[in-house]
């Protein structure tokens, strides 16, 4: 497969991994090599790549280290994130606390956006509180985030745009507080899944994927993903994942490509459908306020427009009524949205969004109930349908 050819990053999303002809035919698709442990032709070659391996350099020595299927993922998810190194974890949650683990050490601190995917929050209290590692929360949209900075700050994690009201962040700005202080950017780019946003041509040292949500697509895989350019980087987070052992199957890395193909038309429909969806909420007498960049009347409108190429199905939007009741009966009342937890996939869900989760969000001034749709694939005709019905049903 000749490279030079496959420049578009959708052609490369497209021929990623796409296996070697043995004789006169070759498969379409990469396959699923499934081993515990690999062979090797030689003793040589079983000194040599365990030493490989050891210096921090992408190679399998073992069964947890995968083979082709996963290296093909790992090169396309590089492709989209404009990385050199890519590792790939059993969640998206584990690709942060891998993020973390990796690079702080005791004594040292890291200063966080507070508007991040909620659950890294556990993990500070659970788990880096206990090792000595510090973090402490910044409002993101405030001026004066150099403040914060400590002597012993390491680390600037952000996350945009945000989970839950999708603030979006400066970061070429953050980037160059970061070099300004020598600390380490690293970001969540979940929300644009390497094709909408790419933190690591924006100055971000890390990127950070739950591949459960856009990149697998079709809400049937866990996966995470870290991904960084720089080697002396890549190094330091190759030990800390070898020594936690992470990995993840075959069959899953397999899913994940499968997903990737298809990933900018599904994006593609899924933000034709949300736009359609956030104008028809931003025109109802019950909505106060829909949270969604793309949409012009949003605060994070510019910078969306400068930093992004695209949006995707999550959007939220808060209730004029105070009630939480009426909202909750709302949620109940939706027939197409199921209700549950993550987002990604080709259904469309629903959320209320925690009061407590929303609370440590400086971006929200208000006190009304907030719900969170994923807009899926379906009909957006019906999916409006139904939100309109819904309304219908709670506000007569
Ligand atoms: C879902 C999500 C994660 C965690 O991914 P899991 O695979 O569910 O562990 C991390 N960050 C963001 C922004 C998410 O939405």
């Amino acid at each position: 497969m000749s490279k030079h050819l496959h420049k578009q990053l959708r052609t490369q999303l497209i021929h990623a991994g796409s296996p070697r002809f043995h004789g006169r035919i070759a498969p379409v698709n990469v396959p699923v090599v499934r081993t515990s442990t690999v062979r090797f032709d030689s003793t040589d070659a079983y000194d040599d790549l365990h030493h490989r391996r050891a210096a921090g350099e992408a190679v399998t020595s073992y069964g947890r280290h995968g083979m082709e299927t996963h290296r093909a993922l790992e090169d396309a998810i590089n492709a989209l994130e404009g990385g050199t190194r890519t590792f790939l974890t059993p969640s998206g949650l584990s690709a942060i606390s891998l993020t973390f683990l990796a690079l702080l050490s005791p004594g040292d601190h890291a200063l966080v956006s507070d508007s991040v995917y909620a659950p890294l929050r556990r993990l500070d209290q659970q788990v880096l509180q206990r090792l000595g590692i510090e973090l402490s929360y910044f409002s993101p949209g405030a001026s004066h985030v150099e403040e914060h900075i400590r002597s012993n700050t390491r680390l600037l994690y952000v996350e945009s745009p945000s989970s839950l009201l999708y603030e979006v962040l400066d970061l070429p700005r953050l980037a160059e507080i970061a070099q300004r202080h020598d600390l380490i950017l690293a970001a969540d780019n979940t929300w644009g899944s390497g094709y909408l946003y790419r933190p690591l041509q924006l100055g971000a040292h890390v990127s950070v994927l739950a591949a459960t949500k856009y990149i697998s697509g079709h809400s049937d895989v866990m996966q995470g993903a870290v991904v960084v350019e720089d080697a002396a980087l890549a190094a330091c987070i190759a030990r800390t994942y070898d020594n936690l052992g992470l990995t993840i199957s075959a069959d899953d890395a397999y899913l994940s490509l499968r997903g990737l193909r298809t990933l900018p038309v599904r994006l593609a429909q899924h933000q034709a459908n949300a736009l359609q969806v956030a104008h028809y909420l931003q025109d109802h007498a019950q909505v106060q306020r829909v949270f969604y960049p793309a949409l012009a009347g949003d605060p994070g409108h510019a910078l969306w427009r400068r930093d992004f190429s695209g949006a995707n199905g999550l959007l939220s939007f808060s209730f004029r009524e105070e009630e939480r009741e009426k909202a909750r009966a709302f949620v109940d009342a939706l027939k197409l949205y199921a209700i549950g937890a993550s987002w990604g996939g080709y259904e469309s869900l629903v959320q209320i969004a925690a009061p407590a989760r929303l609370a440590e969000h400086s971006y929200l001034a208000e006190n009304k109930p907030v719900v969170r749709l994923h807009v899926g694939l379906e009909d957006v005709r019906d999916l409006i349908a139904d939100l309109d019905q819904a309304f219908r049903t709670v506000f007569r």
